[in-house]
């Protein structure tokens, strides 16, 4: 035996609640090591190792090569030891609170994995049927941690003492549920139950199943899963779905769907082997899949559009749900009250959800903290989230370069989310939604503490938008005046760039940000914008930006996209008296209300301008009858998308520039001109083809001006098929480099991370 080292190693990373310690503990014992592993305060995991120089060499090795699937290692800090060896074996050791090291944090929650899924239906497994089952490798995380280190005492797993088997199976080295914090069965784990919508419970020896049964039969439910409850129905029954519409005033809001599982989806969608693969990995997000030709659910899950939102299964209970049932899916649409953060709490769901469902399906473990499903899309071969949430959050993006300061950025106002950037790792946290009032305004101080918490960081900078009414920046004002930081303002746009710039490590490119508002310098609406920005300057420059429209009697024309086509058809010098008389049926107050806006046309009154690509969006959207009313976000331009997805670019227009400005009252006005002639995929289509090439060559030809090789697109319209595509070709073609998110969202659940990047990286 050779001469005997003693080394310390501290390892930051995602190294806690995914199997990192019995991983640790078998590579130690294989390799004849003596010493300690244990978890720290900071979310990072501590080992002391013993041995011949030999044996640390392969531990080392083992160490990089076979972690856990779930783990992520970031850094390896190895210390030297002096003194005698202490230890005669290798131990698990009770968790320390100490925490200097940042940059460690907790996994999000993880998909029941095959192996549980497997004993799920193994008649002899002590877990068979056991909703919650779970091992070191899945379960939820994010949701149930309350503070750190990731042990069981500091989750809500806590409630429930491990039961002699579980206890066993936890100290066994052996077993794969070796330290696995959630580990439970029915003896001990979590209970579920059902009852009615005030609550009165229902005998049920199968409450999971029978609650299949009962969504089947046409009832609504409350459904509780890992980080909220979900409102779930048949997608094949009209009546509880249109109870659930009236109930929850989403006339025509797109509802999530749980499909039974890949085959199932495959029977009503078409699923890419891309987005097959993002359905079934461990974050199971929602997938807007195209409805197939065999569409067979109702018409009331995801009305006049091309696409539904699509998710497996992610725990033991999902699946259990189909069971006895023939239904493929069944919606999933998350709680929530209008403008409310998801419900998390069985009382506050029963306040709140009890006029909509006819049914809950309850368990008893508390939900740490709320977290709506991740939502994406594909675009060819390539990722687009439209929301990173559950699953994703809160690991983090890891840049290539490092921040200058500890930043948290809190976003804009709508489909927020706030981030907390540390050197070169931006945590962002679960889905908000719109930060209206105040409840929403707590839901995201909470995200933000508890970020500060999981990163042992506290941001010395506060970053917020320039929008001067926002509640973010009023939230912002009141973190940075508390902590003595200093505050600083981000353009809306700018943001969505620096975002962009940043998961691509680049120093300077011309961003397209295409999307429906943001405040601009000039404290005009903008959302159609080209700017030049670099990762050092706070600044940017505005290159060019679609045409100012008016937006006729302000906010409610984006409401009511029919007076935002007024307003530019008449700039075109239509006619459009007659036209507006027919369609007034689709205004709220119908032939008066198109009076009053032929009054406001002629006198200019009340109008504001924008250069927002949602906006002309809405336009056409009116103009060829697909959508009058914006009764959920972005709405027009969904089903305007929708209408194009079988056009062809049939109108062929050649993008009008006038100096830094693309024209967009002469593609209107042929659309317009054109609605009796050709199709409306064709001319929905060739508005998309306008939009993109108008604005994506004008950034093009202000690229090569400037020698900037990379054009990227950004802002909510990126997510946009055919937006994104026509532009991409547009940029290749002329020999630049194209970038797009993969990342993080090119929509406003992107912003904070761009508002981070731009206090952490810029110089002021
Ligand atoms: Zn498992
Ligand atoms: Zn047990
Ligand atoms: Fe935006």
């Amino acid at each position: 035996m050779g001469l005997i080292l003693r080394v310390k190693l501290n390892i930051t990373g995602i190294v806690q609640g995914v199997g990192f310690r019995p991983f640790i503990y078998r590579i130690a014992t294989k390799h004849g090591l003596a010493g300690y592993v244990r978890n720290r305060g900071d979310a990072g995991v501590e080992i002391l190792l013993e041995g011949s120089a030999q044996s640390i060499k392969n531990f080392m090795l083992d160490l990089t090569e076979k972690k856990p699937p779930l783990a992520q290692i970031d850094a390896v800090k190895s210390t030297e030891l002096s003194g005698k060896n202490q230890y005669d074996k290798f131990a698990i050791y009770k968790s320390s609170e100490e925490a200097e090291l940042s940059g460690s944090i907790i996994p999000p929650d993880i998909a029941i994995c095959n192996e549980c899924l497997a004993e799920l239906r193994d008649t002899k497994n002590l877990r068979y049927e056991y909703f919650f089952i779970t091992c070191t490798n899945c379960g939820p995380r994010f949701t149930i941690i309350e503070r750190l280190p990731y042990d069981r005492e500091n989750t809500t797993m806590r409630e429930f003492p491990l039961c002699g088997f579980c206890q066993k199976e936890y100290n066994d080295p052996a077993n794969r549920r070796f330290h696995a914090q959630t580990v439970a069965c029915p003896e001990c784990g979590p209970k579920a139950y059902l009852t009615t919508r005030n609550g009165e419970p229902i005998q049920a020896k199968d409450p999971v199943r029978e609650a299949g049964k009962l969504l089947s039969e046409g009832n609504v439910l409350a459904i509780k899963g890992y980080g909220g409850f979900h409102i779930a129905a048949s997608t094949l029954k009209e009546k509880p779905l249109a109870a659930l519409r009236r109930t929850k005033h989403r006339r025509e809001k797109p509802f999530a769907i749980m499909s039974k599982s890949l085959d199932s989806a495959k029977s009503f969608a078409e699923v890419s082997s891309k987005e097959q693969e993002l359905l079934s990995s461990p974050a199971r997000p929602i997938v807007l899949l195209n409805k197939s030709e065999s569409y067979n659910l109702s018409p009331l899950v995801a009305p006049n559009l091309h696409n539904v939102g699509v998710m497996l299964p992610y725990t033991g209970l999902h699946y259990m749900l189909f069971d006895q049932v023939d239904d493929s899916a069944f919606v999933m649409t998350s709680a929530n009250p209008p403008n409310q953060p998801i419900v998390k709490d069985n009382d506050e769901a029963l306040k709140t959800l009890g006029s909509t469902v006819d049914y809950f399906l309850f368990h008893n473990r508390k939900i740490a903290h709320r977290c709506d499903d991740s939502v994406m899309r594909t675009h060819g071969n390539r990722q687009v989230f439209l929301r990173r949430s559950r699953g994703y959050a809160p690991a983090p993006i890891r840049l290539k370069a490092k921040s200058k300061r500890c930043v948290v950025g809190l976003g804009g106002e709508l489909n927020n989310t706030a981030c907390v950037l540390l050197e070169d790792k931006a945590f962002i946290s679960q889905h908000i939604g719109d930060v209206e009032n105040v409840e929403t305004r707590t839901f995201l101080q909470e995200a933000t503490n508890h970020l500060y918490h999981l990163t042992n960081c506290h941001a010395e900078t506060v970053v917020c938008d320039l929008h001067p009414k926002f509640t973010t920046t009023a939230l912002a004002k009141e973190m940075a005046e508390a902590d003595g930081s200093p505050l600083i303002q981000v353009q809306h746009h700018h943001a969505h760039a620096a975002a962009l710039m940043a998961e691509h490590n680049l120093e300077e490119a011309v961003s397209i940000v295409c999307d429906g508002y943001g405040y601009g310098t000039d404290g005009e609406a903008w959302g159609g914008e080209i700017l030049f920005c670099t990762r050092e300057s706070a600044k940017f420059k505005r290159l060019g930006h679609l045409e100012p429209q008016p937006l006729l009697g302000g906010d409610v024309a984006s409401r009511f996209p029919l007076r935002v086509a007024v307003g530019i058809l008449a700039k075109a010098g239509v006619e459009v008296e007659p036209w507006l008389m027919q369609n007034s049926a689709h205004l709220p107050f119908g032939e008066t209300e198109a009076n009053l806006i032929l009054n406001q046309l002629e006198k200019g009154l009340g109008t504001v301008e924008t250069t927002s690509c949602g906006r002309v969006l809405d336009a056409v959207a009116a103009v060829l009858g697909v959508c009058f009313e914006r009764s959920y976000e972005g709405e027009p331009t969904m089903k305007l998308e929708s209408a194009a997805v079988t056009g062809k670019n049939v109108l062929n227009l050649k993008p009008i520039l006038h100096g830094d400005t693309v024209d967009t009252t002469c593609m209107l006005r042929s659309i317009f001109e054109n609605k009796e002639k050709l199709s409306t995929a064709n001319l929905a289509y060739s508005a998309h083809a306008y939009l993109a090439k108008g604005i994506a060559s004008l950034a093009v030809e202000k690229a090569l001006t400037l020698g900037v090789k990379a054009v990227g697109f950004s802002g909510g319209a990126a997510c946009n098929q055919i937006l994104a595509k026509v532009t991409r070709e547009t940029v290749e073609l002329a020999g630049l480099r194209f970038l797009v998110h993969e990342a993080v969202p090119a929509g406003d659940g992107g912003v904070s991370f761009g508002q981070a990047v731009v206090g952490g990286f810029s110089r002021f």
